[in-house]
């Protein structure tokens, strides 16, 4: 019985992974259209300046209104775009929408915001992402420190040299590099130490649990204490409760993004999100 329930339970994995290549090749052939279909969009999620008490940047995060699916979310996608390499025309795609928006608002009572768009390793390595930014900046005229750059640790590792010339390159014309999702991957210290990083931004697995595990609190304090002697400023990722905000207003974490501030909403719903206040609590 043991055998034949194992045996059941294999086809059940199989039928699964079949379902999921199916599904996954689907994604993909559609993918290929998206771009000239309109289908992308970015939504934005504030991130609150924990000393001003207001939004100081917004987080364009991507999504697909996919016309059969609807809304895909990226962990779907970009790893299938990064595969097939359609990712760098999303990426550019991606970072003009950004220069757009940012023009937009320009003269409302959102221009103050900067906007972080997210890269993969495998953009941040094309030769020329530097020129092409710089490009955007002047086709808007975008200030290149309006823009900020989030990386996850992948990009740290593959092709350091060229990579770390690229950051060099990008960092000069005066975009703000972000180390996204701190503290879970191949961390290492050393890229705090050679590289130009302006932000650093911990992870949302330690401060899911910041105010009830004493170890998560000692990480996260130390992280924003390390930071900080190094001239680096902390966002704090996945604020879900009020206590985990106190928590990180208390030790000087600078800012901090999270649904208990804001979803990430469409650009036409953010005025009124950033009009009512992030915050229905006082941060004294
Ligand atoms: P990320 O850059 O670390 O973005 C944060 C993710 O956490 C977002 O998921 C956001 O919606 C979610 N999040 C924010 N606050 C909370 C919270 O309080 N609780 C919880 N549980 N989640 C929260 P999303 O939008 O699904 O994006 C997932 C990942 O996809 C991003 O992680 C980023 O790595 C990637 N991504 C998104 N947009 C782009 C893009 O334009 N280009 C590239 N290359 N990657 C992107
Ligand atoms: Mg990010
Ligand atoms: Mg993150
Ligand atoms: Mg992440």
């Amino acid at each position: 019985r043991a055998k034949e329930q194992g045996r059941n339970s294999y086809q059940f994995y199989t039928e699964g992974m079949q379902e999921r290549e199916v599904r996954r090749l689907e994604l993909d052939t559609d993918l290929s259209e998206a771009l000239a279909r309109n289908q992308f969009e970015l939504y934005f999620q504030p991130q609150l300046d924990l000393v001003t008490s207001r939004a100081g940047s917004v987080e364009a995060l991507i999504r697909w209104n996919h016309p059969q699916r609807g809304l895909v979310p990226p962990i779907e996608f970009i790893p299938l775009a990064e595969e097939s390499g359609r990712i760098t025309e999303i990426g550019r795609w991606v970072i003009r929408a950004a220069c757009q928006q940012l023009r937009l608002w320009r003269g409302t009572p959102l221009e103050h915001l900067r906007i972080a768009i997210n890269l993969s390793g495998r953009e941040l390595g094309e030769a020329d992402l530097p020129d092409y930014l710089a490009r955007c900046f002047e086709e808007y005229s975008v200030e290149p420190h309006q823009l900020e750059i989030e990386l996850t640790e992948e990009s740290f590792i593959a092709n350091v040299e060229h990579n770390h010339e690229q950051m060099r390159r990008i960092s000069q014309l005066g975009v703000h590099l972000a180390i996204d999702d701190f503290g879970v991957g191949y961390s290492s210290l050393g890229y705090l130490r050679d590289f130009t990083v302006d932000l650093l931004k911990i992870d949302r697995s330690f401060i899911t649990d910041v105010t009830e595990r004493h170890d998560d609190a000692v990480i996260t304090r130390a992280v924003i204490n390390l930071a900080h002697n190094l001239g680096i400023r902390v966002v704090a990722e996945g604020v879900e409760t009020e206590e985990q905000l106190l928590f990180l207003k208390q030790h000087n974490c600078d800012m901090a993004q999270g649904y208990y501030m804001s979803r990430p909403v469409p650009a036409a719903d953010l005025p009124g999100v950033i009009a009512r206040g992030l915050l229905s609590v006082s941060l004294q």
